[in-house]
């Protein structure tokens, strides 16, 4: 939809930026140039996900200046698709450009001051939620998920929850590997997140009725993100 893209975001935190997820306008929308972002992690495979990794690596290849060895942290499946949507040139330049590092469940990693922890979410193709870590400052991202209890956990206490909320009511038939608004809130309320912020809320959706529904569940306050936002955690 013009004007919102879909899945992606910086986190930042002294001098260290992470591009969290590059779905399609989210690279042309960082708020930072993009030769500023020190790695990129991605949660799935799915295209609202990751498709703008063609467009950094078009940007970043094909220029005076290439970046090289940009690290990517991602499901395997993840590299997998990408690089195979590439032929052999382009397929090494792919590989000259980001340094993949694959990451699942149990996986702790460092990007500067942050630190990452990683968990199998409740998707159709293999997804990994985040646990992002600063000082004792906590986010976690869902990523695209049912609501499924084995994740639960790692979400447990944080300062700011960032949630997919893809649905405001199940019907019977829904594809069950996302969550509704109200779902969000009250997983957030169970795990007594200090914030809410949801994410992933489709164009046709009327986004006050998510953030409402989701408030009466986790009875607090909750926020959305939308491009140009930040929120400190
Ligand atoms: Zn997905
Ligand atoms: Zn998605």
């Amino acid at each position: 939809m013009a004007g919102r893209p879909a899945s992606g975001y910086l986190v930042e935190r002294s001098g260290t930026r992470v591009w969290c997820d590059a779905g399609p306008g989210t690279f042309v929308s960082l708020p930072v140039d993009s030769y500023m972002i020190d790695a990129i992690v991605i949660s799935h495979q799915h295209p609202d996900h990751c498709s703008d990794i063609f467009t950094a690596f078009h940007a970043w290849t094909y220029c005076p200046e290439p970046r090289t060895g940009v690290p990517l942290y991602a499901p395997q499946e993840v590299w997998d698709h990408v690089s195979g949507f590439l032929d052999g040139g382009q397929g090494s330049r792919l590989r000259e450009t980001f340094d993949f590092r694959p990451v699942w469940t149990g996986d702790e990693i460092e990007i500067g001051d942050l630190s990452v922890s990683f968990i199998e979410m409740d998707h159709s193709v293999p997804t990994v939620g985040s646990r992002w870590e600063a000082e004792s400052r906590t986010l976690f991202y869902t990523g695209d998920t049912g609501p499924k209890e084995n994740w639960r956990e790692m979400a447990r206490g944080v300062d700011l929850m960032l949630s997919e909320a893809a649905y405001q009511e199940r019907g019977d038939d829904d594809y069950p590997h996302h969550l509704t608004s109200a779902e969000a809130g009250r997983i957030a309320r169970e795990v007594q997140a200090r914030r809410l912020v949801l994410t992933h809320i489709p164009p046709y959706l009327d986004v006050s009725r998510s953030v409402n529904e989701a408030e009466i569940a986790f009875d607090r306050p909750v926020s959305v993100a939308m491009p140009g936002v930040s929120f400190d955690v």
